[in-house]
């Protein structure tokens, strides 16, 4: 039988080097989840350019499926479609970026359509591209990630006495919801507003092109989001290593 091949979009999540000439590279394409591939020559010779193969390009792949099972699929031929240099250019973005891109090869499978999970990483990567914040993108990318694997914590009421939370809450990573001050005795990093859970609440659930709609301060998103983050390691059971390049 011949080898099958197939064409799709793409965005490089990751590359390992094999020897000199190969690389084993893992996309993430919009209707076949993550793919992995052997691919050749995956360096780029020409400085300060992006190669269609580099970390975070977005790019059109034809793929060879292998003919013996347990063999590797190939990478036959590449069109870049957007290098997103910018990323690359500030060191804080690029972190922000490889978060995304390890968060994301953690939690999708091979052959998982995940269509809504490649527009928020292409959303991501495009904002951060564009020149946008670190943590304004991380908090968006992390809140419709959880939503998404349909594992975002219960935000409206607490989970002790039911109550709807006006003022301020805590987060339990471990208890899935948030809890009054009154409600609980465990101590917690910070506490979530009321303002806090509006955020989160729209960042739920507004389209992608809405969210520019709301604007959140880069400290508040980073404070919502180290509040938030503990909740999505624990219920992920992955800590992405960008994050401490990120925060050290
Ligand atoms: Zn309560």
């Amino acid at each position: 039988m011949a080898a099958a091949t197939f064409n799709t979009e793409a965005v490089v999540l990751a590359s390992t080097a094999v020897g000199e000439e190969d690389g084993i590279i893992t996309f993430l394409t919009p209707g076949r989840g993550l793919l992995r591939a052997a691919a050749s020559s995956a360096r780029n010779l020409k400085k300060g350019r992006a190669a269609p193969l580099d970390l975070f390009v977005r790019t059109n792949l034809t793929v060879r499926t292998p003919v013996k099972e347990g063999k590797l699929k190939r990478v036959v031929s590449t069109t870049m479609i957007d290098p997103f240099l910018g990323i690359r250019s500030d060191y804080r973005r690029l972190c922000a970026a490889s978060y995304v891109g390890q968060t994301v090869a953690h939690c999708i499978q091979e052959d998982d359509p995940a269509e809504a999970t490649w527009d928020l990483v292409l959303y991501c990567l495009r904002k951060l591209d564009s020149g946008a914040a670190p943590y304004g993108v991380m908090l968006l990318f992390e809140v419709k990630l959880l939503r998404q694997m349909g594992i975002l914590p219960e935000l409206k009421s607490c989970q002790k006495c039911g109550v709807e939370a006006g003022g301020e809450v805590f987060l339990d990573p471990g208890r899935g919801g948030i809890f009054h001050r009154r409600c609980t005795s465990m101590e917690y990093r910070g506490v979530l507003t009321a303002g806090d859970l509006a955020i989160l609440g729209y960042l739920a659930k507004c389209d992608l092109d809405a969210v520019s709609r709301l604007s959140v301060r880069e400290e508040d998103a980073m404070r919502i989001f180290r509040i938030l983050h503990p909740f999505s390691v624990h219920h992920l059971g992955y800590e992405a290593k960008a994050l401490g390049m990120l925060e050290r």
